[in-house]
């Protein structure tokens, strides 16, 4: 978002500047869950960074990158058009590993892209006018806790029923201090959510998810919040990764292999030190890539990112409290989600340029 932000000053030293992003908008997921449940409108949490590029002189290419040829510094579209870059920065973010569920139906929408939640929104408030549908959250990470949360205050907005049900694998929030769990839990179940622990769907079909111990759970839409992983475009194209499949980068944000490819956010694995998937340290990332592709253009010397061991999450519950966590402190309420809504719209001003989403 920076280097879109500053694109002009690469445009005014002679440099050409492209974007390549598969739709015009692009959507900030830490507001997602509140956007499924009407919190904030889709205009709210969204950058359109086809504008953004065009009128800072450089070219928007609406497409996806598939494959990237580092010897020949090419970057091949799935539309069959390729592109040549002298550098490359790639923040092309993470995906929800569906293929971990054999079945995939209509009726499945994965966390990420936020466009799947609007479309969720969608496809909930139309069964709610038809009746109480069974909505099913498979995952109890924090993406899965806050889209039941928030899918309850959908639900209670419309004046209507439905059976919420998460399927939380080993148990919910396992990457987090216990107390974060209880919390959760707490809130969760208090509204009538029900919160399945030590058990994981192993597949979906004719509207039923069966369980890895036989039991099965009705649902009329799923909701796939089963982590996430970058794509595998990296790996596809051999270039150097981390285990989970991103381009493997060193301190300046550079593939170890190819020094003019760059990389930020959920797309990366820090050589060392490979770093959890949260926008803190896409955020932190911004201004080094800013200055580092500059900086390698015009052979200046490059900054270093060191990564904050610690970091503040705080978790949307959709009943208008939220969940702090910056260890070792771990609290709940009200305050908690008026820090995260304050947090996310400075982001969100800090980059949504006026009249341009
Ligand atoms: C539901 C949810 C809630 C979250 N809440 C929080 C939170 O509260 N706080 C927090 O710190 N983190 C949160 N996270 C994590 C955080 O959102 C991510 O770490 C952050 O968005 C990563 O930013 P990014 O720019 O790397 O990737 P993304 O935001 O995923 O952006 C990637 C971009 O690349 C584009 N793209 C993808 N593939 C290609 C391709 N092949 N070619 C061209 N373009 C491509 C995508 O369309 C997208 O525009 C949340 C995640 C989810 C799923």
């Amino acid at each position: 978002m920076m280097t879109l932000l500053h694109a002009r000053d690469f445009v005014q030293r002679g440099h050409q500047v492209t974007l390549v992003g598969p739709t015009p908008y692009h959507y900030y997921s830490g507001m997602g869950p509140g956007v499924l449940s009407g919190i904030y409108r889709p205009e709210e949490i969204r950058f359109h960074v086809q504008k953004m590029i065009e009128d800072r002189g450089g070219r928007f290419v609406q497409g996806k990158v598939v494959r990237i040829d580092g010897s020949t510094r090419t970057l091949h579209l799935a539309s069959g058009e390729s592109l040549v870059y002298d550098v490359a920065s790639f923040n092309t973010g993470s995906e929800v590993p569906k293929d971990r569920l054999p079945v995939v139906s209509d009726a499945m929408l994965t966390v990420k892209p936020i466009e799947k939640l609007i479309e969720g929104k969608g496809l909930v408030l139309e069964l709610l006018r038809a009746g109480a549908p069974r909505l099913l959250v498979v995952g109890g990470g924090a993406a899965g806790v806050e889209i039941a949360g928030n899918l309850h205050r959908l639900v209670q907005k419309e004046g209507r029923t439905a059976a919420i049900t998460v399927v939380a694998g080993k148990r919910v929030l396992a990457a987090f201090p216990e107390k974060m769990r209880r919390l959760a839990l707490k809130s969760l179940t208090a509204r009538g959510i029900d919160v399945i622990e030590g058990d994981y769907v192993s597949r979906f079909a004719d509207g039923r998810a069966r369980l890895n111990d036989e039991r099965e759970v009705p649902a009329d839409v799923v909701f796939l919040a089963l982590g996430v992983r970058p794509s595998p475009i990296f790996s596809d194209s051999g270039l150097p990764t981390g285990e989970d499949g991103g381009l493997l980068v060193n301190h300046y944000l550079q593939s170890v292999a190819h020094p003019e490819i760059f990389g930020g956010g959920d797309c990366i694995s820090l050589e060392g030190n490979p770093l959890d998937k949260v926008g803190v340290y896409a955020f932190r990332e911004n201004p080094i890539l800013l200055h580092n592709l500059l900086a390698a253009l015009e052979g200046r010397e490059m900054n270093s990112f060191q990564p904050q061991r610690e970091y503040l999450l705080i978790l949307n519950l959709g009943d208008g409290k939220g969940i702090f966590c910056r260890r070792p402190w771990v609290w709940h309420g009200r305050l908690a989600f008026r820090i995260k809504d304050a947090i996310d719209r400075k982001f969100m001003r800090t980059f949504q340029v006026s009249g341009e989403h």
